[in-house]
């Protein structure tokens, strides 16, 4: 066992954008014994949470669940459907989409990065990591090529970094708009079961997922939802893949089992979230995480700091980024706030280090959670010497009594 004496009493209050507090209901469903993974019962399971997740991702073709986390159904999603040194066109919207790219280029794809230059005047931030995948540019570049050289976009649809949340349904009509064959890939980690999400209307070639965001579980498993061209392509695309190969594993998912040991403790566990999620609709979870981030935002005007995604039309439903004042180093505040009031906030990735901090809102919530984040958060602000502009729990609690909604 791990000290607990490292939380006092109490709750943890964790608040990073994933993994995302699990809730009772959940822990108590994985607590049940572990089955055999070829017997009948687990084949009843195993279809059943087959097509819950092809529901929350808003599909009717194949979904592919790994025991693994989101890094590796990225790189099924790449082995599945590309051969070494095809093109690919990705974009740089934060720390997320830096590592698919780098995940891609070890495995020997030609990767085109598509970046907005320069820094923001405001904030000293790069552009690209303040905004959301910029469709135009992705229209221009596959007019561009004419051979169809590129055979895969790849986005990310939620950036966990940054909290900005792309305009999918845009990338799908650029390439469409380009009559160009690429497919489109795209990451939703940390969008899925938190944001809207529709991998059929929008176009979606393959959707890669995970379990310890939106959809409540703990880290463990992933997932790739497919479309019947990225199975078509998959015949012929020759980078080496065993494990990740989907082959087997959507043929014995028909029946509901797997090639390999499964993680069948968190499958009991995404059969409870799914069912949490279904009872209650999908357009209900949405609604309420849109209302949750908005009073969070209100907070963070307040303080009178700037959000981190410069496009009001992208914020992020999941979690917000918050830029601290020149001088003040996010990541001591965040441990400032960790050691006196036990509560967890995201730390600034990559080119952002230090220079911000993630309040995640997303999964197993409520407004007095937040209400309670936002709290530690403006205790640790003063504490650490930030002048803040007013108070962010009064703006947080106006936004939360004024908006009834969906509260939990
Ligand atoms: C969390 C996350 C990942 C990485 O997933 P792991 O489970 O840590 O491998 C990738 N992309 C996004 C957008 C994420 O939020």
């Amino acid at each position: 066992m791990i000290a607990l004496d490292q939380h006092p009493s109490g709750r943890h209050f964790l608040q990073i954008p994933g993994p995302s507090p699990v809730p009772d209901r959940i822990l108590r469903a994985m607590s049940l014994p572990t089955i055999d993974h070829r017997g009948p019962e687990f084949g009843a399971l195993g279809r059943q949470v087959l097509q819950g997740i092809a529901q929350v991702f808003q599909t009717v073709h194949p979904v592919v669940i790994y025991p693994s986390s989101g890094t590796g159904a990225w790189e099924a999603a790449l082995v599945n459907t590309l051969s070494g040194g095809d093109a690919v066109l990705m974009v740089e919207t934060g720390h997320f989409a830096s590592l698919w790219h780098k995940l891609a280029t070890r495995l020997g794809v030609q990767v085109e990065l598509i970046s907005l230059p320069g820094m923001d005047a405001a904030t000293g931030l790069p552009v690209s990591w303040r905004n959301g995948v910029p469709a135009d540019r992705i229209a221009e570049r596959l007019a561009a090529d004419r051979e169809h050289r590129i055979r895969a976009v790849c986005v990310v649809h939620n950036e966990t970094s940054t909290g900005v949340t792309s305009d999918i349904a845009a990338v799908r009509r650029a390439i469409d708009g380009a009559g160009h064959p690429a497919l489109l890939l795209v990451d939703t980690i940390s969008g899925l079961a938190s944001a809207d999400y529709r991998h059929d209307e929008w176009g979606i070639d393959v959707s890669v997922s995970g379990s310890q965001k939106g959809l409540m579980l703990p880290p463990g498993i992933s997932f790739n939802a497919l479309s019947p061209k990225a199975l078509e392509v998959s015949q012929r695309a020759r980078l080496p893949k065993s494990y990740w190969a989907w082959d087997e594993m959507v043929a014995m998912g028909r029946d509901g089992y797997f090639p390999y040991t499964p993680n069948t403790n968190l499958l009991y566990g995404l059969s409870e979230s799914l069912d949490m999620l279904l009872e209650q609709g999908l357009p209900r979870v949405f609604e309420r995480h849109q209302r949750w981030a908005a009073g969070v935002r209100a907070a963070v005007a307040a303080w009178g700091l700037p959000i981190q995604c410069a496009d009001p039309a992208r914020h992020s439903p999941v979690l917000t980024g918050v830029v601290t004042p020149p001088g003040v180093d996010a990541d001591a505040l965040r441990r400032l706030i960790h050691e006196r009031y036990d509560l967890s906030l995201g730390t600034g990735l990559g080119k952002v280090k230090g220079r911000m901090f993630r309040i995640g809102h997303l999964g197993d919530s409520n407004d007095l959670t937040l209400l309670a984040a936002v709290a530690g958060v403006e205790m640790g602000l003063v504490q650490a010497g930030v002048k803040i502009a007013g108070s962010g729990v009064q703006a947080a609690m106006d936004h939360y009594r004024t908006n009834p909604g969906d509260t939990r």
